[in-house]
């Protein structure tokens, strides 16, 4: 079984069909949302 997990939070955001086990790391919406905010308020 394939796990998506969120790089930044570490959440598992998904599981997905896979004959291995596999963990595939990705960005959850709340942190790309944040992260998009973040910058806004930075720059
Ligand atoms: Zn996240």
């Amino acid at each position: 079984m394939g796990t998506l997990v969120c790089e930044i939070c570490n959440v598992t955001i998904d599981h997905f069909e896979d004959e291995k086990v596999t963990v595939l790391y990705t960005k959850c919406e709340c942190c790309n949302n944040s992260k998009k905010d973040n910058r806004k308020l930075e720059k």
